[in-house]
């Protein structure tokens, strides 16, 4: 983008994210319908959910539970009493013709998220300026029959919680880095899957840029439909340098709602009757006001699981790694469960990190699948990474065990018995594969012995060719330059 270079020099950019998350409870939040992403159109419903005359809703006391673990792990204050409101409007997708939300009494407010900025690796706190409770809304299908819109709600009344963070962001990449951490705590907490493909996390941004030093706050756009992290950052380059260019040429920036299209990389005007603002709120009749307890508030604050920041934090502690290794080892509980696993029955913490962030992540991304998937067992990999450590395996030849053990979940001995691949160290055997590669390469042994010592490497390969990658690297140099340079002299 030509005008992003112009944000970085003369302008800054601002964002406020409001993040959707879908709370992982097996019924909705106002009636008993199951919640299940990608089952038949409309058969997850009943009169609640459909807003049929006369049906009643009932807050279901697990969404609250997973919202109360949310807002006190964001250091949130949670408020004891909190009210749902009705937000009003028209929609396709909102058989009720309002949605149940909460308003001017949230559940929680002025919480934080710490971050580490791209820029200079300096700490930012985003402060997040509440956390509520809500239902979804049904879902349009544009593409199931041509010229209409389809209507599922499966979704309609399945529990949100809603993290409105302060405009505290300065960049689109800073904006990426606060939704990951975010879905990263959610996930954590097991409040929420944070699938953004299915929709169960959704990010709307509000986007202004404003000269470097001013105070003000510019003229907002806000940012809808983007449904990855890097559309997300897409996006909010894309507006922000719309903004700026739109100010250097010294024109008006005008409020309005903006649709990311991640086909064609631009975004584009809300056409207006999808823009309303005025809802109407008022407190909802059929619900009292939501009560939540000191006692639950100091429970669940209690139960709390460790969470990203502080489990990276103790990985630097407890097991001496760099900020890297625990910050990548940490990025779901799985693989920081594995890790740990692993590290408990092996001898050295960093080796452990290596092996795992190394080939195992490899094994992983190939096969997209998690750790958990993968099959390793923690105690089979702490068996090879021993192997190799002793001496028994050289690196490469633990790496090829590895693989097999994935592909066969066999253990890390019966592969090395099995395909003979242990490391040879006698020398008797090293020096026949020497005297080997030796007789069978007399042009390059007389260029060797004419100064070009760089085909050491060319006598190395060659001969752990022959070994199959057995011999022992020391042993071999070793034995090599003893035969090479002695059968010279002699
Ligand atoms: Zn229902």
């Amino acid at each position: 983008m030509s005008a992003s270079s112009s944000t970085a020099s003369s302008f800054e950019t601002i964002i406020g994210l409001e993040v959707h998350a879908q709370l992982k409870t097996g019924s909705k939040m106002f009636c008993g319908c199951r919640v299940e992403f990608g089952a038949p159109p409309n058969t997850l419903v009943c009169p609640v959910c459909l807003g049929l005359p006369g049906a009643l809703p009932v807050t279901n006391s697990n969404a609250i539970a997973l919202a109360l673990r949310a807002a006190l792990a964001l250091g949130c204050a949670v408020h004891t009493r909190s009210v749902f409101a009705r937000k009003n409007y028209f929609y396709h997708d909102l058989p009720k013709g309002f949605q149940i939300t909460q308003y001017d009494q949230p559940l929680a407010t002025d919480g934080s998220l710490a971050l580490v900025s791209e820029v200079g690796g300096e700490a930012v706190s985003v402060r997040i300026r509440r956390l509520h409770l809500e239902e979804d809304a049904g879902k349009s299908l544009h593409d199931r029959f041509p010229g209409l819109t389809a209507v599922d709600l499966n979704r309609a009344g399945i529990p949100l919680i809603e993290i409105v963070s302060e405009p505290d962001l300065r960049s689109p990449a800073l904006a990426r880095a606060y939704v990951t951490r975010l879905k990263q705590t959610l996930e954590y907490l097991e409040v929420s899957d944070g699938n953004m493909e299915e929709g169960s996390l959704r990010v709307d941004a509000n986007v202004s840029v404003r000269p470097r030093g001013s105070r003000d706050l510019g003229t907002k756009s806000e940012v809808k439909n983007m449904n990855s992290f890097s559309q997300l950052e897409k996006a909010l380059t894309y507006v922000a340098a719309q903004h700026v260019k739109l100010t250097e040429a010294g024109s008006v920036v005008e409020h309005q709602t903006m649709l990311w299209d991640p086909a064609r990389g631009e975004a584009r005007p809300m056409r207006e009757k999808e823009d309303i603002h005025d809802y109407r709120y008022f407190p909802e009749p059929d619900l009292p006001t939501l009560v939540v307890s000191e006692a639950e508030i100091e429970r669940t604050r209690r139960g709390l699981p460790e969470l990203p920041w502080q489990k990276e934090e103790r990985f630097v502690h407890e097991y001496g790694l760099p900020g890297y290794d625990a910050e990548v080892l940490s990025a779901t509980r799985p693989l920081a469960d594995f890790f740990e696993a692993v590290a408990g029955a092996a001898a050295d913490p960093k080796t452990v990190s290596n092996w795992v962030m190394g080939e195992v992540m490899a094994a992983c991304n190939e096969g997209g699948v998690g750790i958990a998937e993968l099959g390793l067992e923690p105690g089979a990999l702490a068996e090879l990474i021993g192997l190799v450590g002793s001496g028994t395996l050289s690196n490469n030849l633990g790496k090829q065990v590895l693989r097999k053990m994935i592909e066969t979940g066999k253990a890390p001995e019966q592969i090395i018995d099995e395909d003979d691949l242990s490391k040879v160290s006698d020398v008797g055997q090293i020096e026949a594969w020497v005297a080997a590669v030796i007789e069978d390469n007399p042009k390059e042994v007389e260029r060797y012995r004419r100064g070009e010592e760089k085909l050491l490497s060319f006598f190395i390969g060659q001969v752990m060719q022959k070994s199959k990658g057995r011999a022992d690297p020391a042993r071999l140099r070793e034995v090599l330059l003893g035969a090479i340079n002695r059968d010279w002299g002699g």
